[in-house]
Formats: C-alpha cells, structure tokens, sequence
C-alpha cells in the first residue's frame, strides 16, 4: 500500500487545495504557507526525489516549467515574480519524499536561502 501522503492527494484520498490538475501534474495549495501565494506542483507518477531521477522516470517531469508559468498567469504572479525551491535530501530540510516544486509568490525573498 502507498503510504505517500502527497500520491494520497493526487489520488484525492486526502483533502487539498488543488488550483491545477492535467493528466500528469497536480498543483495544490501548500498547508503550511511560507509567503501569500505557497504552491506545491507534484508529479502523479511517484519519485522520491531528484536522487532518483533517471533515463526511466525523467520524462514524468517534462512541461513542468510550461505549468507552472500557466499557473503564475492564472494566479497573477507572473509579472512580479516567484521563487521555485526543490528540495532534495536531509540537509535541505525535505520532508515529504514525493518530488515536489515550491512555488512560492506574492512577496520579496531574500538571497541568500537560509
Ligand atoms: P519539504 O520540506 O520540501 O518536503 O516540503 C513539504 C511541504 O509539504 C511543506 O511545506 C508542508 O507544509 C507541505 N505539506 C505537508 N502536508 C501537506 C498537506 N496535507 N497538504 C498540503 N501541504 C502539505
Ligand atoms: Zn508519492
């Protein structure tokens, strides 16, 4: 059984936020928002994280970048700006080992990261 708490809102087996859905992508609202607009663009296929990317699976992320720019036109950041963050691995902070793009808008980030 697929304990994956993010393959559990892609599957809408858990509740979410979802603002854009195609047959290979779910964005959803992220419950804990670091900045006014906090998004968080999944893959339907699982993959861990970018560590387990390969010539197999990389192809579950192509268009990626295509979405979120329709998402920062729909949701009106496109303009003004937006940080995309993927984290990967223990230091980086990653909790939830679905790859997934923070997409964060809406107010200044600083550089750099802490
Ligand atoms: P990361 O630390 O990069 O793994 O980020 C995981 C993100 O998932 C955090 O920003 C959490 O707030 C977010 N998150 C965890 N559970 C949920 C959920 N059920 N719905 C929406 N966002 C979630
Ligand atoms: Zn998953």
């Amino acid at each position: 059984m697929n304990e994956c708490i993010f393959c559990k809102i892609i599957n809408k087996e858990i509740k979410s936020e979802i603002v854009y859905e195609d047959e290979k992508f779910v964005v959803f609202k992220d419950i804990n928002p670091k900045a006014p607009i906090h998004l968080l663009l999944v893959p339907k296929q699982h993959i861990s994280s970018i560590n387990d990317i390969d010539e197999k699976n990389e192809n579950f992320l192509e268009g990626v970048f295509n979405v979120i720019k329709n998402v920062a036109k729909r949701l009106d950041f496109f303009e003004t700006g937006y940080r995309i963050v993927l984290n990967t691995g223990k230091d980086s902070g990653q909790e939830v080992l679905h790859i997934h793009f923070h997409i964060l808008a809406k107010r200044k980030f600083s550089w750099p990261p802490g």
